[in-house]
């Protein structure tokens, strides 16, 4: 039965839920499980240790290796992907660094092409040499020619972060040729986007933002072939970036409403773009196909525009700083994909890592937009210019 998005969230991961006789998630916080005999237990261990899923009539052994809430929420994930699995990590970076780890040291090939711009903490991880990679980072016009022999791993994000540049991922896939490309689909969710249905390998996300969407649970997950889901759960099960079963629960129980969330934020989304436009403290919006989507991007990749905004305040960085401190309904966060709506200065903050020449600009605020009414989060991005426009007549009588 081939079901629509919306119903998908709601029952997915929930098959045998009936049959278990319970109607809400169950939760399974063993750390070790009984061994029917070594022979057996040996096997499993074996089993899971490489990356693969648990054998009949063995045991769980030890979960490092698997969890069953883990588990139900990473089917559910998969299936919202169009994936044949997915791996659940303790974090978004952890499941980044378990994609580099897998598809480079693992496999000999040490160079990964990345295409900025990218999230802070991604740039950082790659351009610090930690998990040594040599990295080329470019544009995404360049993915071709930066591909070597040696090239282990492609990875791009898309709407970009923070100012929602959207990358072609069919087209980085083209050019990658055999490379596996990894999109971070953190801000479209599988709800607005599918990177596997345009050629990429790997989505990963970090679930600590939409797919979460409460604010409560750090998490990342990667949805994948099998065969790559083998070699993150072997990283996982090696290096140890698990995610806790209640974090999964949370998760899986998130999923069930992303697609309303994300619709009704992508609403309020809308409605403040349009008054931003026409904002005189404003001198830029971004936000996806606010330029007319000229190459068909967002046409052909995404099924939504989403509920974050970046804008380019007139008054430069200071008047960034004193609308971020002056909002109220909006809290100056960094983070997003919440219910609540929250406001951040990416330069000072998320991409303060990020060397100069590719750091947004200081006069660029972010904006994560929530479920409150729009009227409402209009009135307060309106008291907060207010504030600035004081501050800038007090600074013109002093002068
Ligand atoms: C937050 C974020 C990450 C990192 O995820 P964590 O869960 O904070 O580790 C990666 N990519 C994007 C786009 C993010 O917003």
């Amino acid at each position: 039965m081939s079901l629509h998005p919306d119903t998908v969230a709601v029952h997915s991961g929930r098959d045998d839920l009936n049959a278990l006789g319970v109607h809400a998630l169950p939760i399974d916080l063993s750390t070790t499980n009984p061994l029917p005999d070594i022979e057996r237990g040996g096997d499993a261990y074996e089993a899971m240790a490489t990356g693969g899923r648990p054998i009949e009539n063995g045991s769980l052994v030890y979960q490092r290796l698997w969890n069953p809430t883990v588990a139900r929420f990473e089917e559910a994930l998969a299936t919202m992907e169009h994936a044949e699995a997915s791996v659940a990590f303790s974090s978004g970076m952890a499941a980044m660094t378990a994609v580099i780890l897998a598809m480079t040291s693992a496999t000999g090939k040490r160079h990964v092409v990345a295409v900025r711009p990218l999230y802070g903490g991604t740039d950082h991880l790659l351009g610090s040499g930690l998990l040594g990679t040599e990295v080329t980072f470019c544009h995404p016009s360049e993915v071709g020619v930066s591909i070597r022999p040696e090239t282990g791993l492609v990875i791009m994000e898309t709407p970009a972060n923070p100012t929602l540049e959207l990358v072609d991922i069919a087209a980085v896939a083209a050019a990658a040729g055999g490379v596996p490309v990894v999109v971070d689909n953190t801000f479209a969710t599988p709800i607005l986007q599918n990177p596997l249905d345009l050629g990429a390998a790997m989505s990963l996300h970090s679930a600590t933002k939409y797919l979460g969407g409460h604010g409560d649970v750090i998490a990342g997950v990667v949805a994948c072939s099998e065969e790559h889901a083998e070699a993150l759960r072997r990283v996982r099960a090696v290096t140890g970036g698990l995610l806790h079963p209640l974090g999964a629960y949370l998760l899986h129980r998130g999923l069930t409403t992303l697609p309303v969330r994300i619709r009704q934020q992508q609403a309020n989304a809308q409605r403040i773009v349009q008054w931003l436009i026409d904002r005189p403290e404003v001198d830029e919006v971004f936000y996806p196909g606010l330029d007319g989507d000229p190459q068909g991007i967002l046409d052909r990749q995404m099924r939504g525009t989403g509920a974050m905004i970046a804008m380019r305040m007139r008054g430069g960085y200071a008047a960034a700083s004193s609308v971020a401190s002056a909002a109220e309904l909006f809290t100056h966060a960094v983070s997003l994909g919440g219910v609540d709506s929250l406001i951040q200065h990416p330069a000072a903050l998320t991409h303060r890592p990020v060397p100069a020449d590719a750091r947004p600009d200081a006069d660029v605020l972010r904006l994560s937009i929530g479920l409150e009414d729009a009227d409402d989060l209009i009135a307060d991005l309106a008291r907060a210019f207010a504030v600035v426009e004081t501050l800038q007549e007090t600074k013109s009588q002093r002068i």
